[in-house]
């Protein structure tokens, strides 16, 4: 197999970070410059593959090492850079009882940490699988608050629908002294421009997806295991975006991940630069100027 295409989805935008820290617990959690949100963004969001892989890779590439990697803290997209043979597992929509659970579990039994894009609704509906999920060590963040394609509404919805869901999954974490982290990633991974720079301009962490395991459809473990491992083959390293919504998710995980180690591949840890703590404004009430 070959290891020469490591490329990783870079956005190139000179998005400025805001400094200001404020905790979760805020009443609204979103930051958007009274600046930010007046630009109007069209077409901005430039993808580059860039090549990080100049240095010599060796023979047997991988080398049988623990499965559980280092840990990685960013404060934006683009810090998100993993060397060959690392990945994320991340996992959407949940939580999920009878399936978060599990995958709790599996993951503990491996010794490795994921991140969980939980939607505010779910999180609402079982504050106590959220914080379990957080207390096991792993990194929680927002995926809107009912699922829907942000694409499809108005400026102001989009970005209300967001903040509604950060807010329902922050308060969920609450119960047990446990922040949201600013990593988000959009339903469907349908995305606007304007949204994506406002999202990255606030300081929140927009996730994409280098490998979609396709966990959705229906189709046997063994087949979503194969199919994601042929995909992360022939990336070398990425985001692995799975649900844990999903029993064959659940069923498939322990030979997934026992693939991993056989394969020498390390699971990366993503955690937030700032321990949790929003670094940004909050100026929601800002956003009423963007008309649509
Ligand atoms: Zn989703």
């Amino acid at each position: 197999m070959s290891f020469s295409r490591f490329a990783l989805s870079l956005v190139v935008l000179g998005a400025v970070l805001a400094g200001c820290a404020k905790p979760p617990a805020d009443k609204s959690l979103m930051s958007y410059s009274r600046q930010a949100v007046s630009a109007e963004v069209t077409g901005s969001i430039l993808t580059s593959a860039q090549a990080v892989a100049n240095q010599p890779m060796p023979g047997q590439i991988f080398s049988g090492s623990h499965l559980g990697g280092r840990t990685l803290a960013v404060s934006s997209t683009a810090d998100i850079i993993l060397r060959p043979g690392e990945v994320v597992l991340t996992f959407d929509d949940g939580p999920r009882a009878g399936k978060t659970n599990q995958i709790l579990a599996t993951l503990d039994q491996f010794g490795v940490k994921a991140t969980f894009l939980m939607l505010g609704s779910a999180a609402q509906a079982h504050p106590e699988l959220a914080q379990q999920v957080a207390l096991h060590g792993n990194t929680v963040g927002s995926h809107t608050f009912d699922h829907v394609d942000l694409s499809s509404l108005s400026r102001q919805e989009a970005l209300n629908e967001i903040a509604k869901g950060e807010r329902a999954v922050a308060q969920a974490l609450a119960g047990v002294g446990k922040q949201l982290s600013p990593f988000f990633r959009f339903p469907y991974l349908s995305q606007t421009g304007f949204l994506r720079t406002n999202l990255m301009q606030g300081s929140i962490i927009v996730l994409d997806v280098d490998i979609d395991s396709k966990d959705y459809y229906k189709d046997s473990p063994d087949v979503v295991t194969e199919r994601t491992l042929a995909r992360l083959d022939q990336r070398g390293s990425g985001i692995i975006l799975f649900h844990d919504i999903h029993q064959r998710t659940v069923a498939l995980l322990p030979d997934f991940l026992t693939a991993l180690e056989q394969r020498g591949y390390s699971v990366v840890r993503l955690v937030p630069k700032n321990t949790g703590v929003f670094g940004r404004d909050v100026i929601t009430a800002d956003a009423a100027d963007l008309g649509e």
